[in-house]
């Protein structure tokens, strides 16, 4: 018989092993028909739905001050969220918002397991509409099943080609949007009407457009299964006391179809009606009776099907629930499970969460609208102005992150008699902008003599008195808006006094 593989080195049997091994790594995708499902977990789905993409969707359209109000300028490297303007000095804030986003992450998983893939997650949020689309023009999954089996037909290329037409609109029209956050979206439009589309911009509307028609489309499931790593470590947040969507084996067991009319306990039968209809609804196609899977994403279209199901039967709903595993294993009630679901580590979670959104919301609500970088000329350290003067040379970057102009003074304090020259006063920038100054800072030497007199006069130390000996010497730039006096910044710098 001839060998269908290399057996070198294998049993038979290992070499079989091997072979099975190969097939399952290599297995082709079955594709799934998730079957249309109602209830109270589908109703929430449909409201995340909904709310996210109105806020993706819209967002780029609304005004604020006359601009986009939310508009991500790569090129002018500021972020403008509504009344809030970011610079790249801002960039903590962009730490913050990941600290926050994981720290959320965890603290929703501990709670609930994967409420987020479940219900928010852009991946399952567009399979939903690319599903939904899906089902208005070819129909439920009987329907689909049939299509897909049946042979080419005029009719099966027009349902089919208008689906494909509806997803890549959609996708594109994502794609658009998207760009829309990076480039004021009015323009994009413009420029897609007037056909005008620069290379980048069309690069990224397709790319972005395919990625959306590929995931939603094609993917579906398989980016959960096999792309997205929080699939894999979503385990490590889990403890018996995480609600996840559990089919109660206890309460299903032994399992069976059975007419409506029998009593199931006498027949000895569990709730099970062995439907399956948990299955056909189950977007990523698993048996939720077979226990907690890595695949599942919490959807909880399970638990709709079966208590639609339950319902019809008559028995009571939550033979698929969200419990936990404690839950089941020790017969708690449902308050006593909600007690412990409220564990000390979902509390610890919660009050960092609270504690680091707090100090961002009030670092935001006091952040200072300028901002001021000293930076030493490097080419003309120090220099003798003027017989008897030291001057050093500086530029300051000022930015105004304000959306209104400003005006600034600038001064220098730390050694006796600095003053700044070469920059015309007051500082005028516009709104949101930086402007770098060149200007000099002058110190007269004489004033060595004649401070340090007035210091030994007024009883000062030996160490304020030698501070303009030569060498390095701390001082501090002091910029302040004219017509604000809380809007100042105190710079740190150097003062060089040479030999
Ligand atoms: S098993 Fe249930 S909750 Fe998990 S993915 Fe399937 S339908 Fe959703
Ligand atoms: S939907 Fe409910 S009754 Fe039907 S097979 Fe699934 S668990 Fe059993």
């Amino acid at each position: 018989m001839n060998q269908p593989y290399p057996t070198i080195g294998l049993t038979p049997v290992a070499a079989s092993l091997e072979h099975e091994q190969e097939q399952a790594i290599y297995e082709v995708r079955q594709k799934i028909y998730p079957r249309a499902v109602h209830g109270w977990f589908a109703g929430w789905r449909v409201f995340f739905v909904i709310l996210t993409q109105l806020i993706f969707y819209g967002l780029p359209w609304l005004e604020w001050n006359g601009r986009q109000a939310v508009l991500f300028d790569l090129a002018a490297r500021k972020f403008y969220i509504f009344g809030l303007v970011f610079w790249p000095q801002d960039f903590i804030y962009l730490a913050v918002l990941l600290i926050l986003s994981a720290m959320s992450l965890f603290l929703f998983t501990a709670v609930a397991g994967r409420l987020w893939c479940g219900y928010a997650c852009p991946q399952t949020v567009y399979t939903e509409m690319f599903l939904w689309i899906e089902r208005k023009i070819e129909g439920d999954r009987p329907v689909r099943i049939r299509l897909d089996a049946g042979p080419f037909s005029l009719q099966k290329l027009a349902v089919k080609s208008t689906k494909h037409a509806l997803w890549i609109a959609l996708a594109l029209w994502t794609g658009f949007t998207f760009v829309g956050y990076f480039t004021p979206i009015k323009t994009l439009a413009a420029e897609v009407t007037s056909l005008g589309l620069g290379p980048w911009e069309t690069f990224w509307i397709l790319f972005y457009g395919v990625a959306t028609y590929g995931n939603a489309g094609w993917m579906r499931e398989q980016v959960c299964k096999y792309m997205c790593p929080y699939a894999r470590f979503q385990s490590a947040m889990f403890d018996r006391d995480t609600l996840t969507i559990t089919y109660d084996t206890t309460r299903g067991e032994p399992r069976g179809p059975r007419s409506k009319r029998i009593d199931r306990h006498a027949a000895g039968l569990g709730d099970c009606v062995d439907c399956h209809i948990c299955v056909q609804v189950c977007p990523v196609g698993i048996d939720i009776r077979k226990g907690l899977q890595y695949e599942c994403i919490g959807c909880a279209a399970c638990v709709d099907g079966c208590d639609q199901v339950m319902d019809r039967m008559g028995y009571p709903k939550g033979l698929i629930r969200y419990t936990t595993e404690n839950a089941l294993a020790r017969g708690y009630d449902t308050k006593a499970m909600w007690k412990r679901v409220f564990r000390p580590r979902i509390v610890i979670y919660a009050g960092i969460l609270l504690a680091i959104f707090a100090v961002t919301a009030g670092s935001l609500a006091m952040r200072n609208p300028l901002k001021v970088d000293v930076i030493r000329d490097r080419g003309a350290l120090a220099r003798e102005a003027a017989p008897g003067v030291i001057e050093n040379v500086y530029r300051l970057q000022v930015m105004n992150t304000d959306e209104s102009p400003r005006r600034y003074t600038i001064e220098a304090v730390g050694l006796p008699g600095i003053s700044v020259v070469g920059v015309e006063q007051p500082l005028v920038l516009g709104p949101v902008t930086t402007r770098l100054f060149p200007l000099r800072l002058q110190v007269p030497l004489e004033m060595r003599h004649g401070a340090d007199h007035e210091l030994e006069n007024a009883g000062t130390h030996d160490d304020e008195r030698n501070a303009l000996e030569p060498g390095t010497h701390k001082i501090e730039f002091i910029v302040r808006a004219v017509d604000d006096d809380k809007v100042v910044r105190h710079e740190k710098s150097s003062f060089i006094i040479p030999r």
